[in-house]
């Protein structure tokens, strides 16, 4: 049967990843992948991270199955990181999911299943694999305008009007920071406005939050989620706790759905148990056993903090530096607005051409839509890649 089987194409940024490994230049660079790298261009385990884990093995005395739904506690750390203390706990259905992706799949199926007229919206761009999550359970994805290339800005005139014409019923995804992959995010005015503009048009929010803490801070980062409560009774919010705490092979995320009473929220989490049954079973525990030890310990939970915060830092920096060595390179072009984005990601308006010769030519590797990692800039490579830039351009 299966040799008449044809390839499926490499994934996008992951497959670039696997490029990238298998070329020998030792002065390579990869900004693909959206993983954070420190000053030596490393991925470190964060020190609370390992301090949690000797902790879990020392006191773990079961690998029995989690319940379907997860962690209770782990359910209650992540909605107080996004909500606060800002909704009735009960009004709140809560999976724990392997990863980001894991939250997505499951909210994408559940659109499905209960809603089947309903249809979702992308922003465009957004990351390259919501399309593929969202289609693969069965839904009919669809976007609005987003991005003004040519200011390199967020096109919020047009943005809103697409937002207008969204029939009833329809969910429409909003990342809730950091975007991916432009870095460009709504300002709290423009958050109240698309509350309201979903609000009356009666379309769900769903809310991808996978990079909190790594814009501003953890509270900044969800005040668009949050400021969507004013207009809004129910939403979902898938998140993630990939990069903010660095554990992206042990997948832990969360899907978290608001009902406007605690007998709907009730109601939903008992949909949410049967397709997380019929699809993984039941979520892996130890990622989530790492994020509830923390948490539940003030003095892990400050460490934390303050790890995040020199991530944070870090790619902040990475970003006023690279601006500046771009301009060094001589490049007679404005990249101000590189300063002016957020989180992991920035677009550097350069077409696909530009993209192919820096890594053919250079041993640069970018998403072919021309999005790089900041965090893959260090002081060693900066200088480097500016000149490359300079050179394609
Ligand atoms: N959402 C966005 C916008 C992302 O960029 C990512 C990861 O790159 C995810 C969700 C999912 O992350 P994960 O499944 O690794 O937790």
């Amino acid at each position: 049967m299966f040799e008449s089987l044809t390839a499926a194409p490499p994934d996008a940024i992951l497959g670039l990843t696997d490029a990238f490994k298998k070329d020998p230049s030792p002065e390579k660079i990869n900004l693909g992948v959206g993983v954070y790298k420190d000053a030596s261009g490393m991925t470190p385990i964060l020190d609370c991270v390992k301090q949690a884990e000797r902790r879990l093995i020392e006191s773990e005395s079961s690998k029995a199955y989690l319940a379907i739904d997860g962690n209770p506690d782990y359910a209650r750390h992540v909605s107080a990181l996004l909500f606060a203390d800002q909704v009735d706990a009960a009004r709140l259905a809560t999976v724990q999911t392997p990863g980001g992706t894991g939250a997505l799949r499951v909210a994408g199926e559940f659109i499905k299943q209960m809603f089947p007229s309903s249809r979702i919206w992308c922003s465009r761009p957004t990351w390259v694999n919501h399309p593929h999550v969202f289609a693969a359970a069965g839904l009919d994805v669809r976007e609005y305008a987003y991005f003004d290339a040519d200011t390199n800005s967020l096109d919020f005139e047009a943005m809103l009007s697409d937002l207008r014409r969204v029939p009833a019923g329809d969910v429409v995804l909003l990342h809730g920071c950091c975007h991916n992959p432009t870095g460009v995010d709504p300002t709290p005015e423009q958050w109240e406005a698309l509350g309201k503009t979903l609000a009356a048009r009666q379309a769900l929010p769903l809310v991808d939050i996978a990079y909190q803490g790594l814009a501003v801070g953890l509270e900044e980062d969800a005040a668009g989620l949050r400021s969507l409560l004013d207009a809004n009774e129910e939403l979902l919010v898938c998140s993630s706790f990939s990069k903010n705490f660095g554990l992206y092979r042990e997948r832990v995320g969360a899907l978290v759905v608001l009902g406007k009473t605690g007998d709907a929220a009730r109601t939903v989490l008992t949909q949410l148990k049967r397709i997380v049954r019929g699809n993984y079973s039941n979520p892996p525990s130890h990622g989530a056993g790492i994020v509830t030890t923390v948490l539940d310990d003030a003095e892990l939970t400050s460490c934390w903090r303050r790890e995040l915060a020199q991530m944070r830092d870090r790619i902040n920096g990475m970003r006023k530096l690279f601006v500046e060595r771009l301009k060094a390179a001589g490049i007679d072009r404005d990249f101000s607005y590189i300063q002016r984005q957020r989180g992991m990601f920035s677009f550097l308006g350069l077409n696909r051409e530009h993209v192919e010769q820096l890594r053919d030519e250079f041993s640069i590797y970018i998403v072919g839509s021309g999005r790089i990692n900041v965090a893959g800039i260090t002081a060693d490579n900066v200088d480097r890649l500016s000149q490359a830039i300079a050179a394609v351009l």
